[in-house]
């Protein structure tokens, strides 16, 4: 009678013996076995995930720095952490690719205060300079 089993979490393969001892030292070599590829290997979550799903479509500001970005649409949002101050929600095209750029920076969310939604879609880039204050700020690339 196999009274000790053990199935394995990563290819199901049921091990059983009769002894204790004997199971401790199969589940070893199992395990050795997936280790060095003689069995399936336990694969990584990048790898069996399309790379578009694990990057979401949340750009940040510095990926897209000094690109040619389309913008198609955009929305000026009530920040949440400061009052009386805006955030901007833009949905962009950069790289070929349909993106969604959040963004404070306030010289660029004034900008598009004065955006005509009728005049989009718009090509716009971005630079990051030295403020008078010696701060980095983000503007656009005249
Ligand atoms: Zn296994």
């Amino acid at each position: 009678m196999d009274e000790f089993t053990w199935t394995c979490p990563v290819c199901n393969e049921v091990l059983a013996t009769d002894s204790w001892e004997r199971l401790g030292l199969m589940l070893t070599t199992h395990k050795e076995k997936h280790e060095t590829g003689q069995a399936a290997a336990v694969p990584w979550l990048k790898d069996v995930v399309p790379e578009e799903v694990l990057k979401g479509n949340l750009v940040t500001m510095d990926e897209v720095i000094e690109k040619v970005i389309l913008v198609k649409d955009f929305s000026l949002k009530d920040s949440t952490f400061k009052e009386d101050t805006f955030y901007l929600s833009l949905v962009i095209e950069v790289d070929g690719e349909e993106r969604i750029l959040n963004t404070g920076a306030e010289r660029i969310v004034q900008a598009f205060k004065q955006v005509d939604k009728g005049k989009l879609p718009v090509y716009v880039t971005f630079e990051k300079v030295m403020s008078s204050g010696g701060r980095r700020v983000y503007r656009i690339k005249l």
